[in-house]
């Protein structure tokens, strides 16, 4: 047993930050949790500042990491950004996937993510031709969650179409697509996830997956489902155009609501599509850092909220990788948009990083310090030159809307110290492996 004691602790969505709490971890789970203890126990370990749940990212696409700082410049949408992309697709074999992906994830750990959800289309080799290992991809992200500490759902996803219209997939598209929709199921049944993984499923887009193919996305998988859904205004018309319905009115349609699934952006989404998502309880993932690079636009993210779509947040195409980042986000757009502040709290923010990503991912029983829930902490120090000089009463919102990923200082996944003192415990140099395996795929 490991008895932490955290200066301060985050237990909660509707609470402020609790001082001096004694948490105790054995067998990768909470034990007992109790605030209001003055002084750390004898033999405890010392957490300064304020200690999270678990960060969940809940969306990303590790291969772009590759992208970051090299797709910014120049005029564009997010089109012309896509091309760039599948250029990048088009170059990577297994081993420079899990390269990137290992130092990716790792990055994600040193800035206190505990489970990330990984898109994952990247399937087969150049030309579409499958690999020996048909999974050989979807192992190597999994194992490269665990090279870096962390736990993964993997989001197997579904790719038939080039467009709305039903053109078959060209250039790296090839490598995203399966024959058809049941040599993607018979491929996913095969995968077999590891302790810290679960197998998940999605539709790419309405883009991607016709209509017809939607239902068995549900029906021949158990865990989470999750959906790109209207990033861009051009994939609303072009299902108007084919269908007559909107994608969320599609996904409606044909059976991929509910709190099974995620929809992803819900940027340019009409009223009547926000009362869709929110009367099932379809939860929204929202990604802001990514929406803005991309010049997608900006989501109604409280709207969504008050509708009833539980939030989550991701980093997408990681052009940053910052939960805190992230939250802020969604309350700083939302006064972009309106001119007036205070959409969010602090609490609901760090809900959306927290239980609220986990849950969208397949892992309800983590992202809050509580008893019998996972031993995941995310320490985030207090006395950098971002937070320093904070309000103890408003220490949470100190967090969320001043202290980026390089605050966080120690992290606990399931149990296990990932991260101690800024420095990830098992890759030594994160930033030399993120450069090694990047540079390796341009060459
Ligand atoms: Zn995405």
């Amino acid at each position: 047993m490991t008895r932490y004691w955290a200066e301060r602790a985050w237990l909660g969505a509707g609470g402020g930050a609790a001082a001096g709490v004694a948490i105790d971890v054995e067998g990768g789970r909470f034990g007992p949790v109790t605030p209001d203890v003055a002084t750390p126990p004898p033999g405890s370990v010392r957490l300064p500042g304020l200690t999270l749940p678990g960060l969940a990212n809940a969306h990303s696409h590790a291969f772009h990491r590759a992208l970051r700082g090299r797709t910014h410049a120049g005029k564009g949408t997010f089109w012309t950004w896509r091309d760039r992309m599948y250029g990048l697709a088009g170059r990577l074999d297994p081993d420079g996937l899990h390269a990137v992906a290992r130092a990716t994830f790792a990055e994600m750990a040193l800035a206190g993510v505990t489970c990330v959800g990984e898109f994952h289309y990247l399937h087969h080799a150049p030309g579409g031709v499958p690999y020996a290992e048909p999974n050989e991809t979807g192992h190597r992200l999994i194992a490269a969650a665990e090279e870096a500490g962390i736990r993964i759902t993997l989001l197997d996803t579904l790719y038939l179409t080039s467009t709305v219209d039903g053109r078959p997939p060209e250039g790296a598209q090839l490598r995203f697509a399966d024959r058809d929709l049941d040599a993607w199921s018979a491929r996913v049944d095969r995968l077999r996830p590891p302790p810290h993984a679960r197998i998940g499923a999605a539709a790419h887009s309405v883009r991607a997956v016709p209509a017809d193919a939607l239902p068995a996305i549900a029906d021949r998988t158990e865990g989470p489902v999750h959906v790109h859904v209207s990033e861009q205004r051009a994939e609303n018309v072009d299902c108007l155009t084919k269908y007559g319905l909107t994608p969320v009115q599609l996904l409606e349609e044909y059976g991929l609501t509910g709190p099974r699934v995620t929809a992803v952006h819900a940027t340019h989404v009409t009223d009547d599509d926000r009362a869709a998502l929110g009367d099932r309880g379809t939860r929204v993932c929202l990604c802001p850092t990514t929406e803005r690079d991309l010049a997608d636009g900006i989501g109604p993210a409280r709207a969504l909220a008050d509708s009833g779509s539980p939030l989550c947040l991701g980093s997408d195409s990681h052009a940053v990788i910052d939960l805190f980042e992230e939250a802020r986000a969604v309350e700083l757009d939302e006064r972009l948009r309106d001119e007036h502040r205070g959409h969010f709290d602090a609490g609901e923010l760090l809900h959306a990083a927290t239980a609220g990503g986990h849950a969208a991912l397949g892992w309800p029983d983590a992202g809050r310090i509580a008893p019998g829930d996972r031993a995941d902490l995310v320490t985030v120090r207090l006395d950098s030159v971002r937070t320093a000089g904070f309000d103890p009463t408003y220490a949470e919102a100190a967090v969320v809307f001043a202290a980026t990923a390089a605050d966080v200082t120690h992290v606990v996944v399931d149990g296990r110290v990932v991260v101690r003192d800024g420095r990830h415990c098992r890759l030594d140099d994160v930033p030399r492996a993120l450069a090694d395996a990047i540079t390796a795929v341009w060459q």
